[in-house]
């Protein structure tokens, strides 16, 4: 099985970039998963491997159930080190964006990224990439980010020398990303992959575990409260929605990660297509962070970019508002109706 993704052409132009840098940054999403984490955390050890000090950057937290990957003590975060950071932005002279397609989805981060005169490299998997970049490294029809970084190094010659630390964090994003493989999982390669990666001796069900099986007692009643008591569904469009509000999330401990993946929940409704969270900034007022996932052919992300200034993928997509919730919520129901036909049976 083929594994190439890069022409002649890339793949001699990103080991020359690789190999004339001195100050490499790896930098990811806002708000960064699973994919943006791993797939940061793998492409710096494939460069330590090539005898490089690349620094992470990250825009903000990471969820709790990724503190276990190693290495991830070592990421700097850009809101808690702006100062820093903006410095060895300055600095770079090299710059791998990974798991996003446009500056605007590192927030904060964005001036000193647009600034910094350095050689961008984008690997991402979103649509529509829009950055100024000496090399864009874009497949929409991957899995996930960490697909892409282990097909490049495969094909920079890098495998044999790949550790077990880049194995389990390309895996993590390559799980994390498909719902434990469940959802953009079909194409074989995924599983060719795999099989590369558990090579290198690790336990991918122990990885499981540690991401999914890893609530605290709060995060599960603020989750159980949330599908008894806030859950939307409207049966004839086969869709559903909840809200939830930086009250509910304080009266259950909330921190960052014990949402994640609640959207995912009502598709589990026998015939649901259509699935929406809204929830309120944990900081800012006005400011309401978008979830949206759908199956099949239903775009999502037609409805992220339409009404959730935002997107993503077709099945699985984001966005925010700036508004109330009883506006948001409104919004939400305009967005089902004004895609009734599509949703209706
Ligand atoms: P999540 O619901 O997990 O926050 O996001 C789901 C997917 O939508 C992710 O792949 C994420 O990259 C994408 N996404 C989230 N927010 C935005 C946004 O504001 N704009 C775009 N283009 N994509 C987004
Ligand atoms: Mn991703």
């Amino acid at each position: 099985m083929n594994l190439e993704i890069l022409s002649e052409t890339e793949q001699n132009l990103l080991s020359q970039l690789i190999e004339s840098a001195q100050h490499i940054v790896i930098c990811c999403h806002k708000s960064p998963d699973g994919d943006a984490i791993g797939s940061s955390l793998a492409w710096a050890e494939y460069l330590r491997d090539r005898k490089k000090e690349p620094q992470i950057i990250i825009p903000d937290a990471f969820p709790d159930f990724l503190k276990w990957l190693p290495g991830i003590e070592r990421m700097m975060r850009y809101d808690k080190h702006k100062e820093e950071a903006d410095k060895i932005f300055a600095e770079a002279d090299l710059i791998f964006c990974l798991d996003f397609n446009a500056s605007t989805r590192v927030d904060d981060m964005q001036t000193a990224l647009d600034a910094s005169p350095a050689q961008k490299v984008m690997m991402d998997h979103h649509l529509n990439p829009t950055m100024d970049t000496a090399l864009t490294i874009s497949h929409t029809d991957m899995s996930s980010t960490c697909e892409i970084v282990f097909r490049v190094v495969w094909q920079l010659g890098g495998f044999d020398m790949m550790n077990r630390k880049a194995a389990v964090a390309i895996y993590c994003g390559m799980m994390t990303d498909t719902g434990s493989f469940t959802y953009n999982s079909c194409r074989p390669e995924i599983y060719t992959i795999i099989g590369y990666l558990l090579t290198k001796g690790f336990d991918k069900d122990k990885i499981y575990r540690q991401v999914y099986n890893n609530y605290s007692s709060w995060a599960i009643r603020f989750r159980g409260f949330i599908m008894s008591q806030k859950l939307n569904v409207i049966n004839d469009y086969n869709a559903s929605y909840f809200c939830i509000t930086r009250q509910e999330m304080r009266n259950y401990h909330f921190v960052k990660g014990d949402a994640e993946g609640l959207v995912n929940e009502p598709l589990r409704i026998r015939g649901q297509k259509l699935v929406i969270s809204l929830r309120e900034d944990t900081d800012k007022d006005n400011l309401i962070w978008v979830s949206l996932r759908s199956v099949d052919d239903f775009p999502c992300n037609e409805v992220a970019a339409r009404f959730f200034n935002g997107g993503g993928h077709l099945n699985a997509s984001g966005g925010k508002l700036f508004c109330t919730m009883d506006e948001a919520e409104r919004t939400v129901r305009d967005a089902i109706m004004a895609f009734g036909d599509r949703l209706k049976d």
